[in-house]
Order: structure tokens, then C-alpha cells, then sequence
């Protein structure tokens, strides 16, 4: 199998939808975005060895490329429909290449976004995609606009994929079955598109978790020009996780984590029944976790007690 057999026989395998004038196989795709929409465009880069374990199952790893990137359009409340996907492999393994494929796709037309172009290389494992969504225009969850006397709210649970790698790095020993639970948090992350899109007009400030929610916090903080008081204990973490750590592993993961791919947004306060009304409607519950004011980051716990962290979160050059 060469290059262009790969492309033919693996990639070319979904309908057109109604944005794609021409998909792949051109120099280029050409797409007509539906009028009244702001294009939203995005890159998200999983490198071996870095991102992932050079092991991890295919499917696996199809999922998560495809959701990382899927989830910085919910966290815009875009609604993703494009991507290109940049593949640097080692060698085209027909078995790999099939089970990484059929999940790519699977998942793809769970998200309703279409394979449109790409670039395929031979290389160490690392994968590139770029993400096209739409918008109403104008109406972006951006992160500079976080209002003082904001909620800050979490989708979900965080600390799970963090706690699922460090158990895999040694440093941390969960039984088997709440390990089994987090690494499916780690593998396959589920991106909150339906609640991204219902939050449009209902939260100010959001962004995806990534790198750590005090991190990813600290983003939006910054570019809002504001400060926030968070409360540790409030901070949604899955059951059977919490009731096995200590208060320091249990902050180390689900503040200063990781690989969540969870909506962190703030909203008015006189919205709050809208906030749940759009978790409901979208089936995914939400907590409220802080308030935007004050200056800078303060993090409190149950009783009232400032909290400091080991570490704020997740950064490639630190
Ligand atoms: P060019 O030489 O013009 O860059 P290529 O030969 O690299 O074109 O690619 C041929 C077609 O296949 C293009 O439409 C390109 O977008 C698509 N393509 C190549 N690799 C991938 C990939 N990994 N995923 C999706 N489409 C791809
Ligand atoms: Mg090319």
C-alpha cells in the first residue's frame, strides 16, 4: 500500500455533507460556510511519547485526536463540521490503519464533522488536525468575557484522566476498576459540543479544560482583566475517585490535571436556571465552583482555608 492507496481506501470513505463543494482529493477543499455563521478554526497537535503512550490501542487514539480538537469548538459553542487531519506514521499497517479509521469515522459522524482534506507523511507517530466549525456570528464563548459577579462553572468531572496517568507513571495506585473508569476518561474524553452550543447567550467567558482547571482558569482570568475565588471542594470529581484520595492527590488531579476536555464557564448570576436549563437539555450536569472578582486567583477549601498547589497545571516548556 502507498501513499495515495491509504488516502483512496482509508480516507475517502464519507458522503459530502451540504458545506463541502469539493472534499477530498483537489489540491484543495473548497467549503461554503451557511450564511450568518462565523467560520471558527482551530489546531490541536498528539505527538508519541508526548500526548499519548506510543501503545495506545488505534481506535483509541483516533477518538481522542478527533475529540481533542472537536472540543475547542464546544468550548466556542461552535458547532464543529471540518477537519483536516495531518498524519506523520511510522509505516501504513493495514491492520492499525483500519481499526484507526473505522473509530476516526465513527466518531466523526457522532460529532457531524467531515474529513475534507489532510497530509500524510512518513514519520514518528504524531497527528495534526485542524477543526472547522460555525457560530451565529458574533455570538463566540470567548475567554475575555468574564464579568465580576460572574458563577464559575465546570461541566462534568475533571481529575480522572490525571489520576488514570499517574497511575500509569507509578506515582499514585488506584484497584482496578476505578483505573479501568479513568483511563477510559484519558482515552477516549467525551467533548461538550450540545452544551457548548446551548450555553451561546447564556454564559460570558468558557474554555475547554486541557491543561488543568486552575491553569485554564488562569486564562480566562488574564484575559478578562479580573480575578476569581474558587472553591476547591466544589470542584466535581467522580465518586469512586474522590473517596480514594487525599486531599492533595484529589486537588493535584482535578485542579492542576489534566487531558479533561470538561467546559470551564462563568455566567451571570441571574442566569444560573439557564445554565442548568442548557445542562439539561444537553444531558450533561454542571457545578458551580467559584466567583469571578477580586484580585487574582484565591483558592479556598470546605472550610474556608486558602489552599496552595504544588503545581498550577500543564506546560510543555516548564
Ligand atoms: P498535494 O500534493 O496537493 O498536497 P496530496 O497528495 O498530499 O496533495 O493529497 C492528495 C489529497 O488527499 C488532498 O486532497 C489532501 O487533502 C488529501 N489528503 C492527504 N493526506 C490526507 C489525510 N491524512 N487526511 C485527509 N486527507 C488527506
Ligand atoms: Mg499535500
Amino acid at each position: 500500500m502507498n501513499e495515495f492507496d491509504f488516502i483512496r481506501n482509508y480516507l475517502m470513505r464519507q458522503p459530502r455533507d451540504a458545506g463541502v463543494v469539493l472534499g477530498i482529493g483537489d489540491d484543495a477543499a473548497v467549503l461554503r460556510p451557511r450564511a450568518g455563521f462565523d467560520l471558527h478554526v482551530s489546531k490541536d497537535m498528539l505527538l508519541a511519547g508526548r500526548h499519548f503512550f506510543a501503545d495506545v490501542p488505534p481506535d483509541a487514539l483516533a477518538h481522542k485526536v478527533l475529540a481533542v480538537n472537536v472540543s475547542d469548538m464546544a468550548a466556542m459553542g461552535a458547532a464543529p463540521r471540518w477537519v483536516l487531519l495531518g498524519a506523520a506514521l511510522p509505516e501504513l499497517n493495514r491492520e492499525w490503519l483500519g481499526a484507526f479509521c473505522d473509530s476516526l469515522f465513527a466518531q466523526a459522524a457522532r460529532f457531524g464533522v467531515t474529513l475534507v482534506g489532510g497530509d500524510t507523511t512518513r514519520g514518528e507517530l504524531c497527528f495534526s488536525v485542524t477543526v472547522i466549525g460555525e457560530a451565529p456570528s458574533g455570538k463566540a464563548l470567548r475567554r475575555d468575557a468574564a464579568q465580576v459577579g460572574d458563577d464559575i462553572w465546570v461541566s462534568g468531572c475533571v481529575g480522572a484522566a490525571a489520576a488514570a496517568l499517574q497511575h500509569c507513571l507509578g506515582r499514585l495506585a488506584l484497584p482496578d476498576d476505578v483505573f479501568a473508569a479513568c483511563e477510559q476518561a484519558l482515552l477516549r474524553p467525551e467533548p461538550r459540543v450540545a452544551l457548548g452550543q446551548a450555553l451561546l447567550g447564556v454564559a460570558n467567558a468558557a474554555q475547554d479544560i486541557s491543561d488543568g482547571l486552575v491553569q485554564d482558569l488562569g486564562h480566562i482570568l488574564r484575559a478578562s482583566g479580573v480575578g476569581a475565588e474558587l472553591y476547591a471542594d466544589n470542584v466535581p470529581v467522580r465518586q469512586d475517585l474522590c473517596a480514594l484520595l487525599s486531599d492533595e492527590w484529589r486537588y493535584r488531579c482535578a485542579l492542576a490535571g489534566g487531558d479533561d476536555y470538561e467546559l470551564l464557564f462563568t455566567a451571570p448570576e441571574n442566569r444560573r436556571d439557564a445554565v442548568l436549563a442548557a445542562a439539561a437539555q444537553s444531558g450533561v450536569p454542571v457545578q458551580r465552583v467559584g466567583r469571578i472578582g477580586g484580585q487574582g486567583l484565591r483558592i479556598f477549601d470546605r472550610h474556608g482555608k486558602s489552599v496552595q498547589l504544588q503545581a498550577g497545571g500543564f506546560d510543555h516548556f516548564a
